[in-house]
C-alpha cells in the first residue's frame, strides 16, 4: 500500500512537472537556424520552413559557387547554424574544408548524398564523379524537400507536422512546375545547342533538351584550344542551332564560336540562378527562366538569315 501511494504520488508529481514545463518549452524553443548554400536550395528550404522560420543564404546574388572566397560574416553564419543544407563537396570543395575547420560537419546536410537522388556523372578518368548540378532536376528537388522536412523535424520535433505538410505542398508545386517547363520547351524539340558550362545536364535530361556540347566543364574551368577548335568545327558544319553564353559571365568565348556562322548567340541564366531574387519562389522562377531561354532557340533557329 505504501509502495502504491509512493508511486501514485510520484506520478502526480511527474504529471505536474510535465504540465509546468510544457508551455515553457514551446515558448522557449525557437525553430532551428538554417543556412543554405545556393539560392535554389535556399528556396526549397524556405518552402519547407514556411510559417515556422526563414533560412539564411550563404551565396547571395552574383556569387559563383565554383569560385568563391568566404567573408568573415559568412564564417559566422556557418558557425551559428543548426542545420546547413548544401549541395555537397562536389559543388563547393572550399565549403567542405571550411565546415571541417569550423567543426560544423555534423550539422551539414549534403543533398547530393541523399538517398533517392538521381545522379549523372561528370568528368573522365581521375576527375570522374557525380555532376553536382543535380538541383536542376525537379524530381531531385522533390526528394530533397522530404529530406529537409525530416532533418528539420529531428532538430525541432514540435513543428514536425508543419514541416511535413510544407514538404507535401512543395512537391505538388514541383510536379506542376515540371509540366509547365515541358510545355514551354515543346517548340524547341531536339534542336541542337551548345551551353557555356556543363551545368545543365540534369535539366537537359529531364526535359529532353539536346545539349550537344559545353564550352567549359562542370567545374567551370576554362576550355583548351583544341576543345574550342572542335566546337567551332561543329558549328561551322551546321550541326548547332544556338550557342548560349551564361548570364553574368564573359560572353567572349561564345561570341568567338558563333562569329560568322549561322548559329545564333543567346544567353542563359547561370545554373544557380544568381541573378534571380532569392526566396521561396526562386526555384520555380529559375526553372521557368531556363525553359524560356532554351525555348528562344526555337525562334532563333527558324529565322531566315
Ligand atoms: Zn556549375
Amino acid at each position: 500500500m505504501q509502495t502504491f501511494r509512493t508511486l501514485a504520488h510520484a506520478a502526480i508529481l511527474l504529471t505536474a512537472a510535465a504540465i509546468a514545463l510544457a508551455p515553457l518549452r514551446s515558448i522557449a524553443e525557437a525553430p532551428p537556424r538554417v543556412l543554405a548554400d545556393i539560392a535554389p536550395v535556399h528556396s526549397l528550404a524556405a518552402q519547407v520552413m514556411a510559417g515556422t522560420g526563414r533560412p539564411d543564404l550563404l551565396l547571395g546574388r552574383g556569387a559563383d559557387p565554383h569560385h568563391f572566397q568566404l567573408r568573415p560574416s559568412q564564417a559566422r553564419a556557418i558557425k551559428s547554424a543548426d542545420l546547413i543544407f548544401m549541395i555537397g563537396p562536389e559543388l563547393t570543395p572550399w565549403l567542405d574544408e571550411v565546415l571541417r575547420r569550423l567543426g560544423a560537419g555534423e550539422r551539414a546536410v549534403p543533398l547530393l548524398h541523399t538517398q533517392g537522388t538521381l545522379l549523372l556523372k561528370a568528368g573522365e578518368g581521375e576527375r570522374a564523379g557525380p555532376d553536382p548540378h543535380a538541383w536542376l532536376d525537379p524530381r531531385n528537388a522533390g526528394v530533397w524537400v522530404d529530406h529537409m522536412a525530416q532533418r528539420l523535424a529531428r532538430a525541432d520535433p514540435e513543428r514536425r507536422a508543419a514541416y511535413a505538410a510544407n514538404a507535401a505542398a512543395a512537391k505538388t508545386r514541383l510536379a506542376e512546375l515540371e509540366s509547365a517547363v515541358s510545355a514551354r520547351l515543346e517548340a524547341l524539340g531536339d534542336t541542337p545547342v551548345i551551353v557555356q558550362h556543363q551545368g545543365y545536364a540534369y535539366f537537359a535530361r529531364r526535359f529532353s533538351v539536346n545539349i550537344v556540347a559545353a564550352i567549359s566543364d562542370s567545374e567551370a574551368r576554362p576550355p583548351g584550344a583544341r576543345h574550342m577548335r572542335s566546337l567551332r568545327e561543329m558549328i561551322e558544319s551546321g550541326e548547332v542551332a544556338c550557342v548560349f553564353a551564361e548570364e553574368g559571365h564573359d560572353p567572349g568565348l561564345a561570341e568567338s564560336l558563333t562569329a560568322g556562322t549561322d548559329a545564333a548567340l543567346l544567353s542563359l541564366p547561370d545554373p544557380a540562378g544568381s541573378a534571380i531574387p532569392p526566396g521561396p519562389d526562386h526555384y520555380e522562377a529559375l526553372l521557368l527562366a531556363l525553359a524560356d531561354a532554351f525555348a528562344a532557340c526555337a525562334g532563333a533557329a527558324q529565322e531566315p538569315e
